[in-house]
């Protein structure tokens, strides 16, 4: 924990030191899917770049309370007050009920985020399990004065909110820019101004999803949700809130601006934004045709894919971009990322396998070290990180083949980084073993290979090759050289 962490905070635009509220313990909220479709390339960003963050804490000796929610209510069509909820018309749409729609899709998403081998989070609410909360904080806001209700729904005034604080603080909008890009409205509309939004909704007749409330049968606001479960299970202030750019606005600043209007406090310190993920340069979209699910992308199964992408594969590609740059997917950039993959997990077994010689300690190897860590610490700066680690590779490929001799102590220093920041850190694990069975797989495959040496050497051809032909099937390829026989797993 003596090691300076830095983090750009979207609320001040700069880096910060990372001090946290309570020493040595980091409250963390991220925004969870709302789960009405299957989960695609863009939910494994924000997941992974949580979880390298949520790793590093740890790794750092802090202790982590991760909260990451699932959205099953509220979030209407348009992310404003129109429309149907995205749950409810997909349940219209499968014929099943709506918390069917969201049990299906939860469990999809956590199995993907498993074989991508994000830790989950520490809890994961649900939005319609915390009903009470949220109309607990509705009458908050109603009392201090920064709500109103109407027929039945209830709006945040954003108007008497500006007048005491900023709305837009956030997003870097004032309230002007806010009045300039809001819809006028249609007359049909309870609210008073545009851009007020919904705290609490007035079900119509037709709306499945509703909850009794002092103010009608409805249900809540999107923005409410977050600003009530992350108090409840971090406390009033904690110290980092994450999302995608996509929610900087409006979804964040209307959270800042009902944590402020009802507790006095904006209640976050550090605000943290991933940037998205496009595909060959385009926004990803259904309509656009572009739409990649990270099921389809694991088995290869959609037209704009060349061949399937690990798990790992993805993860790594994903790492290899700074979390606040945008990302573009291609197939080249995929395959690029295989091949560098490949090449770090090489060395990864290579650096377990290697015989220590000579004393002393290797500085340039120190300072490796020091650089991988200063990079993982500056906002975390994965792919600097990544660049580090290929160093690192050098070295080991260096030794392996006789150029260097390299001592237990800077093969510790080797491990550390290959194996430990790679693993626990990066979360990047040999692929096709969970690092419980890693050893096993090991082990079993240099029995197989021992037993091909022995065919070799009795002359027994036909059964050397049919052993690497059956290894080849299941994913295995061994490569005979001067030193032994070396094997990579291609799938
Ligand atoms: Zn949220």
């Amino acid at each position: 924990m003596t090691r300076e962490f830095y983090l750009y905070n979207s609320l001040s635009r700069k880096k910060e030191c990372f001090t946290p509220i309570h020493p040595g313990m980091v409250g963390l909220y991220v925004c969870g899917p709302t789960v009405y479709g299957d989960a695609h390339l863009g939910h494994a960003r924000p997941a992974i770049t949580y979880d390298v963050l949520t790793r590093l804490f740890r790794h750092l000796g802090y202790k982590v309370r991760y909260v990451r929610n699932i959205t099953d209510v509220g979030h209407l069509e348009n992310d404003a007050d129109e429309g149907e909820d995205k749950i409810a018309k997909k349940a219209k749409l499968e014929q099943l009920e709506p918390m069917e729609v969201v049990q299906t899709y939860t469990l999809l998403f956590h199995e993907a985020m498993r074989k991508l081998n994000t830790c989950p989070p520490s809890i994961e609410p649900r939005a319609s399990g915390h009903i009470i909360e949220q109309i607990d904080l509705v009458r908050q806001l109603l009392e201090n004065g920064f709500a109103y209700e109407s027929n039945g729904s209830v709006y945040f005034d954003v108007e008497a909110y500006n007048r005491k604080h900023h709305y837009g603080i956030l997003s870097g909008r004032t309230l002007e820019d806010v009045k300039e890009n809001t819809r006028e409205l249609d007359g049909q509309s309870d609210k008073r101004n545009s851009y007020d939004f919904a705290l609490w909704k007035k079900a119509s007749p037709e709306h499945i999803m509703r909850w009794p409330s002092p103010w009608s049968d409805g249900f809540p606001g999107w923005h409410l949700e977050c600003s009530a479960m992350s108090a409840k299970y971090l406390g009033e202030e904690f110290d980092i809130h994450g999302g995608g750019m996509d929610l900087l606005f409006p979804h964040h600043e209307c959270e800042l601006a009902q944590n402020t209007a009802s507790r006095g406090k904006g209640g976050v310190k550090y605000w943290m934004h991933n940037n998205m993920i496009t595909i060959n340069g385009q926004k990803m979209a259904k309509s656009k045709n572009n739409f990649i699910s990270l099921e389809q992308l694991f088995s290869g199964e959609n037209p704009v894919l060349e061949q399937a992408y690990s798990p790992m594969t993805v993860r790594f590609f994903i790492l290899q971009a700074h979390y606040r740059s945008t990302l573009d997917f291609s197939n080249e950039a995929l395959q690029a990322a295989e091949k560098g993959l490949a090449k770090l997990m090489q060395a990864a077994r290579d650096v377990e396998a290697l015989a220590a010689k000579g004393t002393g300690v290797n500085e340039e190897l120190v300072a490796l070290k020091e650089k991988v860590y200063e990079a993982l610490c500056d906002d975390l700066n994965t792919p600097i990180a990544l660049s580090h680690l290929f160093e690192a590779v050098r070295w080991v490929n260096l030794a392996k083949d006789g150029q260097v001799a390299l001592s237990a102590e800077d093969l510790a220093l080797l491990k550390e980084l290959l194996v430990v920041v790679m693993t626990d850190v990066l979360g990047l694990v040999q692929e096709g073993a969970s690092e419980g069975n890693e050893e096993l797989l090991d082990g079993l495959i240099e029995m197989v290979l021992a037993e091909r040496k022995e065919a070799k050497a009795r002359k027994d051809f036909a059964t050397s090759d049919a052993i690497r032909d059956r290894l080849k099937e299941l994913g295995i390829q061994i490569k005979d050289t001067r030193e032994g026989t070396e094997w990579t797993m291609i799938k």
